[in-house]
Formats: C-alpha cells, sequence, structure tokens
C-alpha cells in the first residue's frame, strides 16, 4: 500500500496502524488519486495502470507492476478505498469485504488516496494464526516502512502505532537527514559518504564506521533504483572491502544507493522482488568494493562515543545492542569461523562473490588505510593507565581510549604483515625442538612445511608423528613456541576450507600477533606508552585489532561540554 502510494507521486505518506496491523492499517497519501472507475478496477485481480505495453516490462520503474496487491488485501479484509484527483470536485468511496463490492460512491475527500485495512485476515483462521505478537508485527511493520523512508528522502513518512508516533522523516530530500531520523544520531554520526560513478551506473550513500558494526546482516541495506534488496554478491563485495576492520561475524552498517538503467537489471526473479539479477554483476562488485575501501582510506575511522538519547524508533526498532559482546580470542576465533562457514543462507561463506582471486588480496596489500599521525597531531598520552589496560591520549579534539593489548595485537600484526623478514626471521636453536603431535596435526605440518618455513619456522618430520623445530621466528624466541605451533596448527584444522594461502597466512600472523602482544594488566611505564600510540598512529589500519575489535575510540570536547551542559 506505501509502495503504491509512492507509485502515486506522494509527497507525505501517513501510515496507522492498531494492535500490529491486525485491528487497522491505514495508509494516506497526497498523491495522483484515481479516477472513480479506475479505483473499482483497481481491486480487481492482476490490474495495474504501470504497465502498458510488453517494453515496460523490461525496464520496470515503479515499485508495483503485477496488479495483485489491492486485490489481494481487498479479498482477505475489511477494505476501504478514498480517492480523488486534483482535476475532479468529489472523489470516490469503494468498499470491499472478503474481496465482495459492497458500496461505491461519490464523497468529499482531499487530494489523494485512502486505503483502510481492518480485520485483516477475518476470514482465513489459518494466515490469522500465523500473525505474530503485536510487537512483532509492528517490527515488521517498521521495518518496511523505515526502509521505503530511507529510499525516498524526498518523500515524508509518518508511522503511527496507536497513540505512538513510531517514525516521522522530514522528506525534504536530505539522506542524512532521513538516517538520523530512523536510526538515531548516535549512528548518523558514525556514518562516512559515499559517491562514485561509473558510465553506466553511480553508487551513493553512507557506510558506518567499525563501531557500528552489527552482528547480522540487517544493515547491510542496498537500494537499486530506490527499491530496497538483497544482493549476496554485493554483501560479499562490502565484507570485503571492510576487511580486517570487523571481527568475524560482525558486518558493516552500510546504506548504498545504486542508480542504473533499468533495462539491466532483472527485478522479476523474487516474488517479493527482494532480489535482483543484474546483467554486469563483477563490474558492481569491483565498484563496490573499490569504492567502499577507498573511503575507508580516505577518511578517519576513530568512533566517536556521544551520549546515548532516548530515540523511540532505534529502540524499537534496531536490532537489540549485543551487551555481553563475545571476545575474540583465537579459541573462539575458531568457533566463530566455523559457525562463519555453517549456515547456509544467513551467513555468506568468505571467499565467495565473483572478485577474481587474483583481485583478492589481504587488506594490508590492496588499499592501505590512511595514517593517523597526518590526522593526529599534538597528542600527549597521559602516564597512568586505567586497570593498567586502557590507555588514556589527548589530542586536538578531546581524549582517546586505546587498549594496549589490543592496540599492541594490531602493530605486530602489520609488523609481521609487512615486514616479514625482520619479524619473523628464522632464528636457529641451538638445540632443537622435538614436539610430539597427533595424527592430524602432525598431517598438516608434514604437507605444509614451505608454508611453516615462510612463517619462520623450519620444521623436519620424525616417524611416530614427531616434528623437529630448527628454526623459529625471531620474534618468538621467548616464547612457548612448541605452543603456539600446536596453536597454529589446530586453527589450520578449523581454516581447511580458506583455499586462499593469503587468508591461511594472515590468520596464522593473527594469532602469533595475539601472542606475543602485551596483555591487559601489564604495567606499562610512560616512555613505553608513548611509544605504542605512536607506533599505533603509524600503522595503516589503527582503529581494530587483527580480530577487528576496537582498539580505540575519542570523546570529543562537545560531547564532554554537553555532559557538564556547558552547551
Ligand atoms: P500494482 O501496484 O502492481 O499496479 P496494485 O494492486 O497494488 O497493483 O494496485 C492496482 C492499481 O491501483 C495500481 O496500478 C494503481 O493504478 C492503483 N492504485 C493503487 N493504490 C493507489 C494509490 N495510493 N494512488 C493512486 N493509485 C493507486
Ligand atoms: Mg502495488
Amino acid at each position: 500500500m506505501v509502495e503504491n502510494a509512492i507509485d502515486a507521486s506522494a509527497t507525505r505518506i501517513e501510515i496507522e496502524i492498531k494492535n500490529g496491523g491486525r485491528q487497522l492499517i491505514r495508509v494516506t497519501d497526497d498523491g495522483s488519486g484515481m479516477e472513480r472507475e479506475d479505483a473499482v478496477l483497481a481491486i480487481e485481480r492482476h490490474t495495474t495502470s504501470k504497465i502498458s505495453s510488453a517494453e515496460d516490462l523490461r525496464r520496470v520503474n515503479t515499485l508495483g507492476f503485477r496488479g495483485e496487491a489491492l486485490a489481494t488485501i481487498a479479498a482477505v479484509s475489511h477494505f476501504e478505498l478514498i480517492t480523488k484527483t486534483k482535476e475532479r470536485d468529489l472523489g470516490a468511496l469503494v468498499e470491499v469485504k472478503g474481496g465482495l463490492i459492497q458500496k461505491v460512491k461519490d464523497v468529499g475527500a482531499p487530494d489523494g488516496t485512502t486505503v483502510k485495512v481492518q480485520e485483516l485476515f477475518y476470514n482465513t483462521p489459518a494466515r490469522l494464526k500465523y500473525l505474530k505478537t503485536i510487537p512483532t508485527e509492528t517490527t515488521y511493520i517498521g521495518e518496511i516502512v523505515s526502509r521505503l523512508a530511507l529510499g525516498y528522502p524526498g518523500i515524508s513518512f509518518r508511522l503511527q502505532h496507536q497513540e505512538y508516533e513510531l517514525l516521522f522523516t522530514p522528506g525534504k530530500g536530505d539522506l542524512y537527514e532521513t538516517i538520523v531520523a530512523v536510526f538515531g544520531a548516535a549512528v548518523a554520526k558514525e556514518m562516512i559518504p559515499l559517491s562514485y560513478q561509473e558510465n553506466d551506473f553511480k553508487i551513493s550513500g553512507f557506510i558506518g564506521k567499525p563501531s557500528i558494526a552489527k552482528n547480522n546482516r540487517n544493515n547491510e541495506i542496498f537500494f537499486v533504483n530506490h527499491r530496497y534488496f538483497h544482493s549476496r554478491t554485493l554483501s560479499v563485495a562490502v565484507e570485503k572491502a571492510f576487511h580486517t576492520l570487523l571481527p568475524i561475524a560482525r558486518y558493516p552498517f552500510v546504506l548504498l544507493f545504486l542508480e542504473i538503467n533499468p533495462e539491466t537489471v532483472d527485478i522479476n526473479v523474487h516474488p517479493t522482488k527482494m532480489e535482483v539479477r543484474f546483467s554486469n554483476d563483477s563490474e558492481l562488485f569491483k565498484a563496490f568494493y573499490h569504492s567502499i575501501r577507498k573511503t575507508l582510506v580516505d577518511n578517519s575511522l576513530i568512533s566517536e562515543w556521544i551520549a546515548p538519547e532516548e530515540d523511540l524508533l532505534a529502540l524499537k526498532y534496531q536490532t537489540p545492542v549485543v551487551k555481553s559482546e563475545k571476545v575474540q580470542t583465537a579459541e573462539n576465533l575458531a568457533i566463530n569461523y566455523r559457525e562463519l562457514q555453517a549456515g547456509p543462507e544467513e551467513v555468506l561463506a568468505v571467499g565467495e562473490g565473483s572478485l577474481p582471486d587474483a583481485e583478492y588480496q589481504t587488506a594490508a596489500t590492496v588499499a592501505p588505510l590512511p595514517n593517523e599521525t597526518a590526522i593526529l597531531q599534538d597528542f600527549y598520552v597521559f602516564p597512568k593507565a586505567v586497570d593498567n589496560t586502557y590507555l588514556i591520549v589527548q589530542d586536538k579534539k578531546g581524549l582517546l581510549f586505546v587498549d594496549q593489548h589490543a592496540a599492541h595485537e594490531r602493530i605486530l600484526f602489520e609488523r609481521y604483515m609487512n615486514r616479514t623478514k625482520e619479524f619473523l626471521g628464522a632464528q636457529a636453536l641451538l638445540i632443537p625442538e622435538t614436539v610430539n603431535l597427533n595424527y592430524a596435526q602432525f598431517k598438516v605440518v608434514a604437507d605444509r612445511l614451505p608454508l611453516f618455513v615462510e612463517l619462520g619456522f623450519e620444521i623436519e618430520t620424525f616417524g611416530g608423528q614427531t616434528i623437529i623445530i630448527r628454526t623459529v621466528p625471531l620474534s618468538l624466541l621467548n616464547l612457548n613456541y612448541q605452543q603456539i605451533i600446536v596453536d597454529l596448527v589446530d586453527q589450520f584444522l578449523e581454516f581447511e576450507t580458506f583455499k586462499n594461502p593469503a587468508e591461511i597466512k594472515e590468520a596464522f600472523i593473527t594469532t602469533m600477533a595475539c601472542r606475543t602482544a602485551i596483555k591487559a594488566g601489564d604495567n606499562l611505564n610512560h616512555l613505553e606508552m608513548e611509544a605504542l600510540i605512536k607506533d599505533l598512529f603509524k600503522c595503516e589500519n589503527p582503529y581494530t585489532c587483527p580480530h577487528g575489535r576496537p582498539t580505540i575510540f575519542r570523546i570529543s570536547k562537545e560531547e564532554m561540554a554537553k555532559k557538564f551542559q556547558r552547551r
């Protein structure tokens, strides 16, 4: 019904629901309206005014085109349509019950259309039974209206449930304002604008800093020619662009609009029109991947803390913020990889999508992220860390908080990745070390000796599932490297599905960085703290540890002033 209002060129759409829509759904628009005869016709099956030739089917640019909605709704409810065109003085009222017209008459009405649906599914008890609870149905409606509102920032939407206004968008054509209205200011503040143009298409919208990533894909939001849709290809492109910025099983928050010639899009592949097919899939994949990567590179990604605000819609419609974040340790990293592999539809396997293998490289080698030293100047590190864990730094914009373990992990990770020789250079052991493994572990090592050499381990196999370690990487010399090898091998058993050697190496290096980094609770002196901060700011991606947890966030001076009610 709301899509119909959009197709009728409405500038204002009001949706009122009662009891989650069971009792009432009323959609009022100020669009074109219908003539009396058309209003009667509109509720017939397969009647649409939106297709007049076979040609039209190839370049659909309305949301509806099948002529099914009104007929279907009117068949299972008490249905009322009031509509008036500008040209007429009087409007028409059509009343339908269970698909049978009860009344048609002239009425006084404003320009536009009001569709009122009451007692939904009153004559189909089986369907009625499948309706969810009132809050759940309200949430579904809220999500749909929110997506439509985001897709059409030029239209003002109002959603009312009983006496509560759940959503209001100003409809002035400003996407950012619409994002504020839908998701709240705290989320909007973490969004970075993106725009990208090619001959055949245009991408625009916003991408979220890692700080607002979600534990599901609900906020990978795509529109093609204003139409909301799902795309595995584009999801993979987005997730690859955020590679190393987010932990495993966290998903970017993006809101991206694709404008493209409708003839290259097939929106008729799926009954709910949620999936679309493009004729130039791989081009789009690359364009999304590179434009997002570039936007991430060109912007500071430090998360800005702002005081949470009471935001009814954010409270009602957003996936609740997960309170007890699973900490990404090497242990549960493996488990998360398994989860990532598991789910059939919900979860995409990394490595899918159409980016050619040759083009996939690890983040460190693709487009380096910005160097924060250029952005952050004149900083002062406070000599005392909170809980021997969180360093406090002042910069021009406010106070920065840095997790010393996550930060050091990031620093080591980049060093190991970029300057492999110096840090992973093999160091001969005076007395070679033997380690006994189980069969699976032994097999992994025996089959991949060159990979271990690359990581600084020269290993020989010996009978009876025993390996002899002859060299270890420089940086592990004083650590329990036998254990680290076993960890790496166990991880490999988990990661085996990841065929890409670059990804395997990266996973290994992540583990090594984690094991060799200073820990939370380690007491650092002031010089060490300063060195850590300087090294962090020199990183290509200082914002997250290699597992994707944040290393840093800022509370700006403005936020502090607000907290103290100075403004
Ligand atoms: P479709 O949208 O696929 O054409 P619907 O069953 O949703 O099919 O609507 C049937 C027809 O009724 C539309 O093609 C349109 O002409 C008319 N119509 C429905 N809702 C409105 C509205 N809000 N304003 C103007 N015309 C409408
Ligand atoms: Mg329709």
